[in-house]
């Protein structure tokens, strides 16, 4: 875009967690394909974030731009109050047979935050005939769910700066994150404090709500399964509801179609968003099963009360179906698990440096911790002047791969990251 309109994004348009009169650098995209984005200068830079953790199999894809261009001609949006369309029903057929266990019902919503609200209000309204005072949350440490209102609310208040609302948020409850790691043997002890919050306040609990395995913004952390296992069962015992965020998680991420299946389990309601459409647009869901579903139609307000304009949109339900025959064609879990096996053998390495606390890899996700938070911008640019795409915060400089990465797109990933912690950039 011309010099003029460059300024007026720089002096008018909001950047996601920014400032307007400090604001951070950008760069302009004007196209891309495969795993690469393209810069207005012509450079052309191996993404290491699937924009978000969205585009997973890449961008420009074919099945997908067919797929919208086909909708397109048909109807690309038509309100869902009493109209029905084959994309919505399809894509929720496919999400029900894809989902674990008994999830048979699904409201589709248009972000991932929105899909949490809804899963919350699935909870509340669930109990709230039944035990009126079972009207809070339990949620985890380093936990993230989204950025409003009810989605803060359930996310870590000390991690994440939602602590600015804290006089406007519904008051939940909140236990450590999981101290066991994924790959640690299993420690009962860390299972305690859920026990504990559980059987003290249990009456006033809805739902425990978490990102199974993985937390994602929150810290990319990896927790053990069992800990999802004993969540599962203490839920069922005292009368609390499960609620899964797999936004992050969903579609192959962590090297399971769903993060919950590490464990097995299935939860009462599981959120859905992200990579749904490819990245394509947004979309999300909230699932549940027969029994919450049934807990709100049949209790006394008879309805869910939630329908957003864009619920199902026919384009981003279009190309969720694409999205998802793509990656289901496909081998996705060899893919991932080959990922992973690559990160592994180029990411591991770092750990050797003095500025790295700890290095670790799950599916697609690889995670370098460094030891002092970083500087965003000036980590920024040397990875942009390195030909790569990462967009660290915090003291965590991660990437999570489209699937369609390739082994040399890895390694000079890692060659990237390795650069900034050799020059101390960080
Ligand atoms: N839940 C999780 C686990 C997430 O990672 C995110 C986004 N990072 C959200 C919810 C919110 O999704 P959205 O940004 O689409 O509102």
């Amino acid at each position: 875009m011309n010099s003029e309109l460059t300024q007026f994004d720089l002096e008018h348009v909001w950047h996601p967690y920014t400032s307007l009169t400090k604001p951070l650098p950008t760069y302009e995209v004007v196209s891309a394909h495969d795993n690469y984005l393209v810069l207005d200068d012509g450079r052309e830079l191996i993404d290491g974030m699937s924009s978000w953790w969205a585009c997973i199999h890449g961008y420009n894809v074919k099945e997908l731009n067919d797929a919208v261009t086909e909708q397109i001609g048909k109807v690309s949006h038509v309100m869902f109050g009493g109209i029905r369309h084959e994309s919505a029903a399809r894509l929720a057929k496919k999400l029900v047979e894809l989902a674990p266990g008994d999830l048979d019902y699904v409201f589709f919503a248009d972000s991932g935050s929105v899909a949490v609200e809804v899963a919350l209000k699935m909870a509340l309204q669930y109990f709230s005939d039944k035990v009126k005072t079972k009207t809070k949350f339990l949620a985890l440490g380093g936990g993230y769910h989204g950025d409003t209102f009810g989605a803060m609310s359930v996310t870590d208040p000390e991690g994440s700066m939602h602590s600015i609302y804290r006089d406007f948020l519904s008051k939940n409850y909140f236990i450590s994150r999981p101290s066991c790691r994924f790959d640690e043997p299993w420690n009962p002890d860390s299972a305690d404090e859920l026990f504990n919050v559980l059987s003290e306040h249990h009456e006033e609990i809805a739902a425990v709500v978490l990102e199974p395995v993985v937390q994602g913004a929150g810290g990319m952390y990896f927790y053990h399964p069992e800990f999802l296992r004993r969540v599962r069962a203490y839920c069922s015992y005292f009368n609390v509801l499960l609620i899964a965020d797999e936004i992050a998680t969903g579609f192959g991420r962590t090297g399971k179609l769903f993060a919950c299946s590490w464990a097995g389990i299935t939860p009462d309601i599981m959120t859905v968003g992200k990579a749904i459409t490819g990245g394509y647009m947004t979309l999300s869901a909230a699932l549940c099963n027969e029994k919450v579903m049934k807990g709100i139609c049949e209790g006394s307000a008879g309805v869910l009360m939630h329908g957003p304009t864009f619920m199902a949109n026919p384009l981003a339900t279009r190309v969720a179906c694409a999205s998802l025959d793509l990656l289901l064609s496909g081998n996705w879990r060899e893919t991932v698990n080959h990922l992973e096996i690559r990160l592994k053998e180029y990411f591991l390495p770092l750990a050797a440096y003095e500025n790295v606390e700890e290095v670790r890899v799950l599916g697609s996700i690889g995670v370098v911790q460094t030891r002092k938070p970083v500087n965003m911008a000036v980590l920024q640019k040397a990875f942009v002047e390195q030909g790569v795409w990462i967009r660290p915060f915090g003291r965590l400089i991660y990437v999570m791969l489209p699937y369609v990465t390739k082994d040399e797109h890895i390694r000079k990933l890692a060659e990237a990251v390795e650069y900034v912690l050799k020059n101390n950039l960080v």
